[in-house]
């Protein structure tokens, strides 16, 4: 197996701490299983990190965006910040979308006016630069959607955690369902579900690392290699070989992202 493309990570996470450059040098070096990574970035410090490796590193690939955990702690100047990021990042010539941006109800302490807000603004910008955007989405499918259709956007629910129902009214939109080591956790039927009703090509692959580890990795720090477990279920479900959805997932992940190599 090889050409993974990993179109959702988080090496900035201090789980990486101890060893990053080391964990880097392995996933991205040569004889790896992994093709190409792309770094979803949460905030400032993440976009930075996201445009220094996209620099370093030829098949590392970033977006730039305000995650939905940090919208009622924005500073006040976050838009010209996120116009300098994107400014930043499309000067690598690596930008692939505007991200991680969307709405996460999670919790009940966050502020779900303001999270609107953040999103609708990012939505908004997305299309002004004609970039797609990488959406988080936790228990908040309805109005993800709803906003998304009401901007036209496109690009790709990551981490998808819907049902079937969902996937199918993202794939309408034209959007992409991006799927996490959790499609090979032992109590995945409702993403199997839902990876039932995905054409091959409008799936992407992604660790959302260090978290989401896949048995047998399961509660270790994840890396874009254990994908591998995933590809594996894809394959058995939709009976092709795992190289076949290796290479498929990596042409999609291409288009969505705007990659022309
Ligand atoms: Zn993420």
């Amino acid at each position: 197996m090889n050409n993974i493309f990993d179109t959702h990570c988080h090496y900035d996470d201090h789980w990486f701490d101890e060893d990053r450059q080391e964990v880097l040098d392995r996933v991205l070096g040569d004889g790896s299983v992994v093709s190409f990574v792309n770094h979803a970035a949460t905030d400032e410090a993440s976009a930075l990190f996201g445009i220094e490796n996209a620099k370093k590193y030829r098949n590392y690939y970033t977006s730039v965006g305000f995650h939905p955990e940090f919208a009622s702690v924005l500073p006040q100047d976050w838009e010209a910040k996120l116009a300098e990021l994107y400014e930043k990042a499309k000067a690598t010539g690596k930008l692939t979308a505007i991200g991680e941006i969307g709405l996460d109800y999670h919790y009940d302490g966050y502020d779900r006016d303001r999270e609107i807000e953040v999103f609708e603004k990012q939505l908004v910008f997305a299309n002004e630069k004609d970039l797609p955007v990488i959406v988080h989405s936790r228990d908040a499918s309805q109005d993800t959607l709803d906003l998304l259709k009401k901007h036209g956007s496109r690009g790709v629910i990551h981490c998808f955690s819907g049902s079937a129902e969902v996937a199918k009214q993202a794939l309408a939109m034209g959007f992409y369902i991006g799927f996490t080591g959790v499609l090979a956790f032992n109590n995945a039927k409702k993403a199997l579900k839902a990876l039932e009703v995905v054409p091959m090509d409008r799936l992407v692959l992604e660790t959302d690392c260090p978290y989401m580890a896949p048995p047998p990795f399961r509660g270790q720090r994840c890396e874009s290699p254990m994908i591998a477990e995933v590809v594996k279920v894809v394959a058995a479900q939709k009976c092709l070989t795992e190289q076949q959805v290796c290479d498929q997932t990596c042409e999609n992940a291409k288009k969505l992202y705007g990659i022309e190599l």
